[in-house]
């Protein structure tokens, strides 16, 4: 399908005429759009004993947020749909699965992006809500601001008739097992990353048929995180991003990190210059080890549907579909592909 797309402030092309500036409407045309998506299960050195279920996770995802765009969804439909089935899936650290913070409490934080106008919702530190993602659309839609926190979003849930669950139902042995570990050793977030023993933010990007990007990440954070912490995947540009103008990210990794260099935008701002997804991440992903020492991942795809997932830790597990072939990963340099049928 041939698309053409009208270019709006801030990307006219402006021509200085005396008295007032014009602008000058530019049309484009877009080469033909695939749908594309992408999904992430957190950056990290996955066990062995999790690698299938975090594989097949993804997996699952991808197909099912793809199943979204195949049938004329738009691309913010797609990444809901794809962030809350890993969202259920207890594998990941994001509503059910989410790990626990030093109280052995679960706070949640998550954002989604629309790539058409850049209106962005992002929720930190609720409590009782099994898909975050959800809410941080109803945020994006429904609220008079872009972000809400701790007990002022619980309050906002309750208006809006989000589903709150006991605590228990968010929480895994894994997760439990895992915090009196780190309780014993009283580590900080730092020397938790390091050690990579932690578990999976979720992720996902997409271009529908229209040529319109987003994104939306979820996450527990990390466990044994200071009551309160907001790491990065709340945060506009870190955790997540996404402009029509270039394209939509979705990060992974140590959310502190992640935050000092804005790595969402950072990846985004790269591709502006010229290059490809690819180096764009690497060179973003490298920036971020060599000014801060920091490690993670992350998913992109550009305006024109090129999209890629790398990541700087032992393991990332990802999957994509496009043109109906579902590729997936884990380990570094790891592709693996299969067709699929919906
Ligand atoms: N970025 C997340 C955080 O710091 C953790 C992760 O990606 O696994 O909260």
């Amino acid at each position: 399908m041939l698309v053409l797309k009208t270019l709006e402030a801030p990307f006219l092309q402006t021509q200085n005429t005396g008295a007032c500036v014009e602008h000058t409407i530019v049309q484009i045309q877009k080469m033909d759009i695939k749908p594309v998506i992408v999904v992430h299960g957190g950056a990290w050195a996955i066990p062995d004993d999790l690698a299938e279920s975090s594989k097949d996770g993804v997996r699952y995802a991808a197909k099912r947020g793809f199943s979204v765009l195949a049938n004329g969804g738009g691309a913010v439909q797609a990444v809901e749909c794809a962030v809350q089935m890993l969202e259920n899936n207890p594998v990941f650290d994001a509503g059910h699965g989410a790990v626990l913070n030093a109280e052995g409490d679960v706070e949640l934080d998550a954002i989604i992006m629309d790539g058409r106008n850049l209106a962005v919702g992002a929720v930190s530190c609720i409590k009782n809500i099994a898909n975050p993602v959800m809410f941080a659309r109803t945020v994006m839609e429904k609220a008079s601001c872009s972000m809400l926190t701790g007990a002022g979003a619980n309050k906002f849930a309750e208006t809006m008739n989000i589903k709150l669950v006991p605590k228990e139902e968010l929480v895994t042995e894994l997760a439990i097992k895992e915090w009196e570990q780190y309780q014993k050793y009283k580590q900080s977030v730092t020397c938790l990353f390091n050690s990579e023993q932690m578990h999976d933010t979720v992720g996902a990007v997409a271009i529908d048929n229209e040529g319109n990007v987003a994104c939306a990440t979820s996450t527990g954070g990390i466990t044994n995180k200071m009551v309160g912490r907001v790491g990065d995947c709340p945060i506009i540009g870190s955790g997540a991003y996404a402009d029509n103008f270039t394209g939509a990210v979705s990060t992974t990794g140590h959310g502190e990190s992640i935050m000092k260099v804005t790595l969402a935008r950072l990846v985004l701002f790269n591709m502006e210059k010229g290059e490809t997804p690819q180096d764009a991440a690497d060179h973003a992903l490298d920036y971020m080890v060599n000014k801060v020492n920091g490690r993670g991942g992350l998913i992109t795809v550009s305006k024109t549907g090129e999209w890629t997932a790398r990541f700087t830790t032992k393991r990332m597990a990802w999957a994509s579909v496009k043109n109906n072939v579902l590729m997936y990963g884990l380990n570094p340099g790891e592709i693996l592909n299969e067709v699929i049928h919906l």
